[in-house]
């Protein structure tokens, strides 16, 4: 017979171990140590159809768009969130996943490098998606990669545990938000949230000189 004490223990149903942990906080450090490339899509997801994610994706994009100003004060990190359904979120980065974890519901996804640019061209359908362009060669874009110069002098610059520690790539996590009252009434969404770093320059002084000199 089990008693109430084994009754509320918690259990990891990834590595199906009889292990049990005292709270939801120690399962979610398990998971953390032992499963975190664990990236299964859970049996409760239901297909999306293609003009929702179509909607959403665009959406996205936008929103996006929206963070990559033309001031040298914008430069720098970013974060924004936008409500999206679980089913949407996996509709649109299944495939692309980090990490899923299980006792947090929440999902994680990460691109950085050159074929970042790519993937997420395919991705949201728009090959524009990280970067504006203001003109006469004012460019912000969102910073995926460093080039040679950057690299000599950093190491890798994606650490998940720490709260918001990203220098380059996009960090895509998605999870269930909300409050509750004094009266415990819970108020919950389902919200993707963006992390990223603007960078912008100016390419069109160099481009005019040189064209100049071509004339003289
Ligand atoms: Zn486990």
């Amino acid at each position: 017979m089990p008693t109430a004490s084994t009754l509320t223990r918690f259990r990891c149903t990834i590595c199906d171990s009889k292990r049990t942990f005292k709270s939801k906080a120690g399962l979610q450090r398990h998971e953390s140590l032992k499963h975190s490339n664990y990236k299964e899509i859970p049996a409760h997801i239901l297909l999306v159809p293609k003009n929702e994610l179509y909607h959403i994706k665009n959406t996205m994009v936008k929103e996006l768009q929206k963070r990559l100003k033309n001031h040298y004060s914008k430069v720098g990190k970013q974060v924004f969130s936008i409500h999206c359904s679980e089913n949407r979120f996996v509709g649109i980065f299944g495939q692309y996943l980090t990490r899923y974890s299980v006792c947090g519901g929440w999902y994680q996804c990460f691109f950085d490098g050159e074929e970042a640019i790519d993937q997420l061209t395919k991705i949201f359908g728009d090959n524009q998606w990280a970067e504006r362009n203001y003109g006469n060669g004012q460019l912000s874009w969102i910073k995926l990669y460093e080039n040679e110069t950057e690299q000599a002098t950093s190491e890798s610059k994606f650490k998940p545990k720490k709260k918001f520690y990203l220098e380059k790539g996009l960090l895509i996590e998605w999870r269930m938000k909300g409050f509750s009252d004094k009266a415990e009434h819970r108020c919950e969404s389902g919200e993707v949230t963006f992390r990223f770093v603007v960078d912008q320059d100016y390419f069109g002084i160099e481009a005019n000189r040189l064209e100049t000199k071509t004339y003289i």
